[in-house]
């Protein structure tokens, strides 16, 4: 597939990608019995994820999505920029921060800070990918679909320059 300047190759297919959010799931489903949750989803990427994780959820739940930014092209910016806050009340509630992806964990600290501000009973992250490579931050999401190498990859919520997001699959880089 050719987006713009780069070639990517098929990485994983869509029924990989369900299975492994269908475990995620599962997961959360059989931690949280019992408990409300409410779900903070990040756009852009994480849409998709959040839709498809959704629909497994048996909880009691409310989901709300905050919106940042810190990616430009193919790598890390090493700034995240808050542009939609958190608009619900979370305060004394379970929150679980729904990420596409965590690459160097910046991001994850930043919306750590953004939730844990508001006085939540918990939170913790599922992303559907981990690049543990990667990962520079204390806390390692406790939720995760995937471990990935350190290569850039679209498709599935995550875009090149905006492009890309609407597959069902997800690409990796061709170098
Ligand atoms: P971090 O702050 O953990 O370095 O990066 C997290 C954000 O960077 C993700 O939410 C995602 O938007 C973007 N990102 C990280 N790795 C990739 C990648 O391989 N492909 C795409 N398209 N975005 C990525």
């Amino acid at each position: 597939m050719q987006i713009q300047d780069k070639k990517f190759e098929l990485y994983l297919s869509e029924q990989e990608i369900l299975n492994s959010i269908e475990e995620v799931a599962e997961r959360i489903n059989t931690d949280y019995k019992g408990e409300e949750v409410v779900f903070v989803g990040v756009l852009n990427g994480a849409f998709m994820f959040a839709a498809d994780l959704m629909k497994s959820i048996k909880l009691t739940c409310e989901i709300s999505f905050v919106k940042v930014t810190s990616y430009k092209g193919t790598s890390s910016t090493g700034k995240v920029h808050e542009l939609i806050g958190l608009s619900t009340d979370i305060k004394d509630k379970h929150v679980v921060i729904l990420e596409d992806i965590v690459d160097t964990g910046l991001t994850l600290s930043k919306l750590y800070s953004m939730v844990d501000h508001n006085a939540p009973k918990s939170v913790e992250v599922a992303t559907l990918l981990y690049k543990p490579e990667a990962f520079k931050g204390k806390y390692p999401p406790k939720y995760y679909g995937i471990k990935i190498p350190n290569k850039f990859i679209v498709g599935y919520g995550l875009d090149y320059l905006e492009f890309g997001r609407n597959s069902r699959e997800i690409y990796k880089i061709i170098e």
